[in-house]
Formats: structure tokens, C-alpha cells, sequence
């Protein structure tokens, strides 16, 4: 095969040795990772440890300082230096935050439209099919034409995954996805999450969902202070955590 970007062992992420500051503070120190396809990593690790700079290296949301990463065979290099490959990386990687940042002015369907026709160019009618099946999909159907602060924040996440879902991405980054929600409202974002892991979705998931984490994830990773300290099945962090500090963690959260 001439083309070993598309070799299913090739992994969707790679980090190497990448080191990210923000002033004299060292958030990312010498992170390696590899994510293979179709694969579910949930990364952990208290307020301040790193986890969100380390998933918003990973679609340039942040530059970093030394070396290297690759999402798909496309390759971000330090000092935000990417040009295509950041376009690509951003076309190819859907993102839901904390706060749902839909946009307020549009409707929960023209939130879901707009990409697809802006980014990849589909027509209205084209659009609109995906999105109405990725609506349906998320259980938003009946509220398509309502505003974004019409919904309850339980709705306005799961559109907000529609819309990442939209572009047809290779690969999604959560950041606490649940951590704004109201508590009645967090397991049909989570129901929505766990059907994309279990449909092959290869997905990062900054999460304190501990009872999640264990049951979607392939892999966990815990983040101290810009490091991964310690990582493996969700029985192996969880049950028999071999660092102190992962111990001292799991600790206050479980
Ligand atoms: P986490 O998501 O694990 O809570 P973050 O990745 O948000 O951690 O932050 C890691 C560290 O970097 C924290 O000490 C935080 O205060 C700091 N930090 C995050 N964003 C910025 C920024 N834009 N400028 C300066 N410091 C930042
Ligand atoms: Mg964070």
C-alpha cells in the first residue's frame, strides 16, 4: 500500500515530545501519546494539570513550543506553524466544550448547516439532510427551530455535538463536556457520547466521570502538572493505580 497515511495501524494522533508554556509555566512537558483509530481515551487529572491545553494542541487551539504533532498524517509544528495542515486538522476534528458555544443568533438547525455549507462546501439541500439526521440522531428533531437559549443546556450540548459531527470528523475532543450541565441533564449528553464510541468514533474526553470513563474508555490517562504520570485500562488507573499521585487523586473523586 502506497499510501501509509490511510494503513489502519498508523495512529490518528501522535505527540512527540511536545512541551508547551504559557510565560515560565511548563503545562506540557515532554507529552508523548499515540491514539489508535477507533479508539476511546478519557484523560484525567486535577483542575490545572494541563488537560485542556493538551487536547487544544491537538486542533491548534494553542501553539506550543517544542515538538511535534500529527493528526491524520497532517503536521503541526511549533510556534503554531502548520498553514495547511492546521486548516486540514481543523476540518477533520470536531470539538465540544464545557460551555456549549453554539452560535446565538442562528438556529439549532443553521448552527448545524453552517459548517457543512462554509467549510466543505455542500449545498442547502445537502446540509440540511445531515443535519436533520444528526438532530434525529441526538434526539433534537422537535426543537430544530428554536434558538439556542430557548433550550435547556442538556439540549444545547447535544447539538453542539451534532454540529461537530456535521463535518464528519476523524476524530472528536471533549473538554468537560458534562461539567456545566445541571445533574439530571448529564447522562443524555453521555448516552449521546457512549453511542459515537461505540459506533468506532475515535474520541479524547477530558471528563470527571469517573463511572463513564470506566465503562467507555479503552484508555485512561493521568495528567499531573503537564505530565502523563501514569496511564493504561480503565481497571488498571482506577482499581490498582500504581502512581501516588494518581492514588492521592482518585482519592477526593471516587
Ligand atoms: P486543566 O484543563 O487540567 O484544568 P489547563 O490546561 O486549563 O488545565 O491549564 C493548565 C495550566 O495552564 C494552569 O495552571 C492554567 O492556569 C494555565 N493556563 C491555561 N490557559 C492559560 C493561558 N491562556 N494563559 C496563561 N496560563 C494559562
Ligand atoms: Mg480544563
Amino acid at each position: 500500500m502506497n499510501d501509509s497515511q490511510q494503513d489502519s495501524t498508523t495512529p490518528i494522533v501522535t505527540l512527540e515530545k511536545v512541551n508547551k508554556y504559557f510565560g515560565s509555566l511548563h503545562v506540557m512537558q515532554d507529552i508523548d501519546l499515540e491514539i489508535a483509530a477507533g479508539e476511546v481515551v478519557v484523560i484525567v487529572g486535577a483542575s490545572g494539570s494541563g488537560k485542556s491545553t493538551l487536547i487544544r494542541c491537538v486542533n491548534g487551539l494553542e501553539e506550543f513550543q517544542s515538538g511535534r504533532i500529527v493528526v491524520d498524517g497532517n503536521e503541526l509544528t511549533p510556534h503554531g506553524k502548520g498553514g495547511k495542515s492546521l486548516q486540514t486538522i481543523r476540518t477533520e476534528v470536531g470539538m465540544v466544550f464545557q460551555q456549549f458555544n453554539l452560535f446565538p443568533h442562528l438556529s439549532v438547525h443553521a448552527n448545524v448547516t453552517l459548517a457543512p455549507e462554509k467549510v466543505r462546501g455542500l449545498n442547502n439541500a445537502r446540509a440540511r439532510e445531515i443535519a436533520d439526521r444528526l438532530l434525529e440522531r441526538v434526539g433534537i428533531t422537535d426543537q430544530a427551530d428554536k434558538y439556542p437559549s430557548q433550550l435547556s443546556g442538556g439540549q444545547q450540548q447535544r447539538v453542539a455535538l451534532a454540529r461537530a459531527l456535521a463535518m464528519e470528523p476523524r476524530l472528536m475532543l471533549f473538554d468537560e463536556p458534562t461539567s456545566a450541565l445541571d445533574p439530571e441533564m448529564i447522562g443524555e449528553v453521555l448516552d449521546a457520547m457512549r453511542e459515537l464510541a461505540n459506533e468506532g468514533m475515535t474520541m479524547m474526553i477530558v471528563t470527571h466521570e469517573m463511572g463513564f470513563a470506566r465503562e467507555v474508555a479503552d484508555r485512561v490517562i493521568f495528567v499531573h502538572d503537564g505530565r502523563i504520570v501514569e496511564q493504561g485500562s480503565p481497571q488498571e488507573v482506577f482499581d490498582r493505580p500504581q502512581h501516588e499521585r494518581t492514588q492521592a487523586f482518585l482519592s477526593r473523586v471516587l
